[in-house]
Formats: C-alpha cells, structure tokens, sequence
C-alpha cells in the first residue's frame, strides 16, 4: 500500500510503498476514505516537545469501509464504513469495556508511537473501537467526528446549559467544533476569538453569532462581554498557546467554568489569584470515548452538518505530502487526505 511516511523535522513527508497490514485478533482492515490533517501533526512534524519518530504515518482522524476481518469480530461486516477511536488498545480491561481507550494501561494511540495512522491506502484498527456511519454520511463527515468528540467532551464536563454566554478561544478545528457543540446545547450568544479574520465565515457557518480579533486599547475581556452581553459563563479554551488560561480567566464571570480541550505544548504562566477570587472551576478534558463518537455522528446524522464547513480542501494521497507542506505554512487545518478513493470521488 501507499503511505505518507515522516521523514524527520522539517522535511516533507514522502510517499512510500509499505505491506498491507493483516488484521489479528479483534482487528479489521480499513480502505482509508478519508483522513483529517490536525494541528497535532503539525506540530509533531515539527518537533514541538514531542515528535513523530521517523517512518511514522501520521493521521488519526480518519474515516474507511471495512475490507478485511480478523478472528473473533463479530459487529463489523464487510463493506461497513465506520469512523474510528484512533488506538489500538487491549479490549478487555475495564477501561477498554467502558469505551473509554485512553485509560487502557496497554493503549497506543494511532499515528504515532509504532502505529501506522490514515495517512496511507489501508489502515489497522481494534474492531471495538469502529463506530458505524450511517447512510446519511460520507467519508468526509466520518473523518471530521474525531475533532468533534473532543470538544464534545469538553462541552459534557463544562455543564453547559441552555441560555449561558459562551466564549470560545481560538479557532482552529477543536475551537470551531466547540463552538458548534455550545450551539446544540442551546447558548444564548457565542463568541469565537482568534488572532485574525481568517476563520470568521468558518465559525459563523458553524454557530457563533461574534468573531473577536485582537484590537488596539481593548482587552479581551471587554470584546467578550460586548460581543456576549456580559461575562462569559463558559469558556472553551481552545488556543492551546501561552497565555490563553490567563485570557480565559479575565473573561470569565465569577463562578464561571474554563473547560480546556487545547493542546498547551510550552510551560505557561498563570496568575492564579484572579481565579481564586473569581472561584472559577477549570477543567481540562483530553479526548473521548466511544459514547460521544456515537453523539457526534448522531448530530451529523440528524442535520446538524454545519462542521463541514471546516473542510477547506480534499487531496489524493499522493498529493498529501505537498497538502501537508502547505498546511503547514497556513495552519489551514481540515485538509482531508482522500485515501485509496478513486479519482472521480476526490
Ligand atoms: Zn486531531
Ligand atoms: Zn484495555
């Protein structure tokens, strides 16, 4: 098979021919149809704390038919188009039985670490980690439901509720998929904040009603809460950048929630006592589980499409390499590697 393979800081994935993997026990083959390029490669590609080893396949937001079964898969058939929990993981601890993949002691999250991700023709996955896609969707809504589950997750623990302010921090895929969440959970005014105009339209198809830009001799508190109408209730941190729990905090109302899905990858300064006297609650939430893939894909299922407005392009496989590149200077993230599709459905 064709695959996207790291070939070390700051150089250009090269497209490689690699064995067809074989499914083990609990496992299927997926034909790849679709796979998301995140902001976590990017930065992995670029060495930012941690790094991708070289001859890693990046790419675990990913969406495929099943088209090889291992011994002892009894949910998925052949043909089953499913979006997948990118880990491989034991099957059988409490953790695993709970859909809940990263407290298994024994996970590997996929694309990284010795396991092959979607940037490929064909990829390896746990049987019990595929969720099935209806026929309302396509590949494309299949790889954008691994972003929507983490902010899902974060929008679960944030206790939102319907009428509260939200402000969102940063627009990248995790803050406009925050966004959307804080729509269906019935927010009365969304505002999303990001160092430039580039994502407003994104974040507008998406749900929010303002799109905040830093500006001159005004802090962000006070573009929130003239963009909301007063303090925010919730804040999602969504920027992953120094600074940002500070921004958060100035934002919030007394007794608000920060609730953190962001990638923070450099030691940040905080200044606790300004949420000591606002007595905030942060909390910082880190992937999913198979409940709320299942959510996410519901809300696709029903209408809610609005998150493909996230997609900016769709590239062959043999294209990734220069997609990634390209990326990569932009941070134009939702470019989807359209795998082992033929021609005509790129
Ligand atoms: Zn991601
Ligand atoms: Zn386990």
């Amino acid at each position: 098979m064709r695959a996207a393979v790291f070939q070390g800081k700051g150089r250009p994935l090269a497209i490689e021919t690699l064995a067809d993997p074989t499914p083990g026990e609990g496992q299927v083959v997926l034909r790849v149809g679709r796979c998301g390029i995140c902001g976590s490669d990017l930065h992995m590609a670029e060495g930012h704390t941690f790094s991708f080893e070289i001859g890693a396949v990046p790419g675990h937001e990913f969406s495929g038919e099943v088209v090889a079964i291992g011994k002892g898969v009894s949910r998925l058939r052949l043909g089953d188009r499913v979006a997948v929990l990118p880990f491989l993981s034991c099957g059988h601890c409490k953790s695993c039985l709970a859909g809940d993949p990263m407290g298994c002691p024994k996970q590997r999250i996929m694309g990284s670490l010795g396991v092959n991700g979607g940037y490929a023709d064909y990829v390896l996955v746990d049987d019990i980690w595929c969720v099935n896609l209806p026929n309302s969707l396509g590949f494309d809504d299949g790889a954008l439901v691994e972003p929507l589950a983490v902010s899902l997750r974060a929008n679960r623990v944030s206790g939102i509720r319907s009428g509260d302010r939200v402000l969102v921090l940063g627009a990248g895929a995790i803050g406009l998929a925050a966004a959307f969440w804080a729509r269906q959970s019935g927010a009365s005014r969304i505002a999303v904040s990001a160092t430039s105009h580039r994502r407003e339209a994104m974040a507008q198809a998406i749900g929010a009603d303002a799109f905040i830009t830093p500006e001159e001799g005004r802090t962000l508190a006070e573009q929130s809460a003239a963009a909301l109408g007063g303090e925010a209730d919730i804040v999602f941190e969504c920027a992953g950048v120094t600074g940002s729990l500070d921004l958060a905090v100035s934002a919030v109302r007394r007794r608000g929630v920060i609730a953190a899905p962001g990638f923070c990858w450099n030691p940040d300064s905080f200044s606790p006592i300004w949420a000591m006297v606002k007595e905030v609650t942060i909390r910082y939430t880190n992937v999913y589980d198979t409940q709320e893939f299942e959510i996410a894909v519901r809300a696709l299922d029903r209408g809610h499409v609005e998150p493909r407005a996230m997609i900016t392009d769709v590239v062959s496989l043999d294209d990734a390499p220069a997609a990634f590149a390209k990326t990569f200077s932009k941070w134009a993230y939702r470019v989807t590697i359209a795998a082992g599709m033929p021609p005509t459905m790129e």
